[in-house]
């Protein structure tokens, strides 16, 4: 296993999972790369090195802190970390679960709607952030700009298998299909085929429009939802505020064949607070457990979100969960509730 703690915020919430996982005893061998990250980029030009690329692929899966630097806005530096990884590993997959952490964390005003438990799948190498496009006459009147979005039948046909692997009871398609024709259409056509392939799960379909609003009328409904790499955005960061919020949502990129993943919080680096001690290490140690679940290490995954749930219900949390304690404190009130 690789860790890149990474920049700003990312340090200081990947120890606290750091520690999670000892505390686990696991026995995972723990390959710490806390070398790339902004501080050397700026001295050497340098995002990720060959030699690093290639200790992340040997390795099962990375957990990542965060990248990214304001002294760094404007450089290749963020991009060549994560979409190297995300790009060169195939990561096709971006596996976002939502499950509300508490009853007080939610926004929703009834009581029923509030237990979400569902889990985004969203298309992570194609679309529309492919960077496939142009500009036509940059800075006249009569400027014109091209973000075409790609979606080919292998990478929208292994998502949504994805997505069907990991349902419980079903899988919500996601698209704009009455709008955006070719790429819907094309997207409709896999999902009929999967869908008859697998009638032991319940299959449902939605226009974007309506499924953000269905999420926030009655998230409880859904299971898996999957949709390409725009929907899918917008869809995971809605659903990880009706869980609780940014601090507590959790990701991983995978390679489904490979079995590859890279494991991250699903927040940034936060450079507001940065360095304060006050960052909630939730998130991080939550993908760690993701992370060694994904691993084959069922219960003890299982153990951490148990043993995150007490301390939420103990409000022994940062203060972005309505707690006082610091990034260490809350750390240490999960490690304690493992025991
Ligand atoms: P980046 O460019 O690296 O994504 P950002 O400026 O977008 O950084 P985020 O990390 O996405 O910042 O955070 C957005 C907001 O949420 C910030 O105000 C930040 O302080 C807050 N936040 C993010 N992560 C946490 C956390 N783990 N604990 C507490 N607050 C957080
Ligand atoms: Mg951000």
């Amino acid at each position: 296993m690789t860790v890149i703690p990474g920049d700003g915020i990312g340090p200081e919430v990947v120890h606290e999972a750091l520690l999670t996982l000892e505390a686990l005893d696991l026995g995972l061998g723990l390959d710490v790369l806390d070398h790339v990250n902004a501080d050397a980029y700026l001295r050497t030009g340098t995002a990720l090195s060959d030699r690093d690329f290639e200790r992340v692929r040997a390795s099962a899966a990375t957990l990542l802190g965060a990248v990214g630097d304001p002294r760094t806005d404007g450089t290749d530096y963020a991009r060549g970390v994560l979409l190297r990884l995300r790009f060169d590993l195939d990561l096709y997959v971006n596996h976002r679960p939502a499950r509300l952490l508490h009853d007080r964390l939610s926004p929703l005003r009834r009581k029923e709607h509030r237990p979400l438990d569902c889990v985004i799948v969203r298309e992570n190498t194609e679309g529309l952030y492919a960077g496939i496009g142009g500009r036509l006459r940059p800075g006249t009147p009569h400027e014109v700009a091209l973000d075409v979005e790609i979606s080919t039948g292998h990478g929208v046909e292994r998502v949504i298998d994805y997505a069907f692997s990991i349902a419980r009871r079903g899988v919500c398609m996601v698209d704009k299909s009455n709008a955006v024709r070719n790429g819907g259409g094309l997207w409709q056509r896999r999902w009929r085929e999967a869908a008859e392939a697998r009638p032991d799960i319940e299959t449902t379909h939605l226009y974007v429009d309506n499924a953000v609003m269905q999420l926030v009328a009655d998230p409880t409904r859904f299971d898996v939802i999957v949709a390409n790499n725009s929907y899918g955005d917008i869809l995971s960061d809605l659903a990880a505020e009706l869980a609780g919020g940014l601090g507590a949502a959790t990701s991983a990129n995978l390679n489904a064949a490979t079995g590859f993943g890279l494991f991250e919080p699903v927040h940034g680096t936060a450079p507001d607070i940065a360095g304060q001690g006050v960052a909630n290490p939730v998130g991080a140690i939550l993908t760690a457990g993701l992370m060694v679940g994904h691993l084959g290490h069922r219960d003890a995954a299982k153990a951490v979100t148990r043993a995150v749930d007490r301390a939420i219900d103990l409000e022994r949390t940062t203060p972005d969960l309505g707690g006082d304690l610091t990034t260490a404190e809350a750390g240490a009130a999960v490690r304690a509730e493992l025991r």
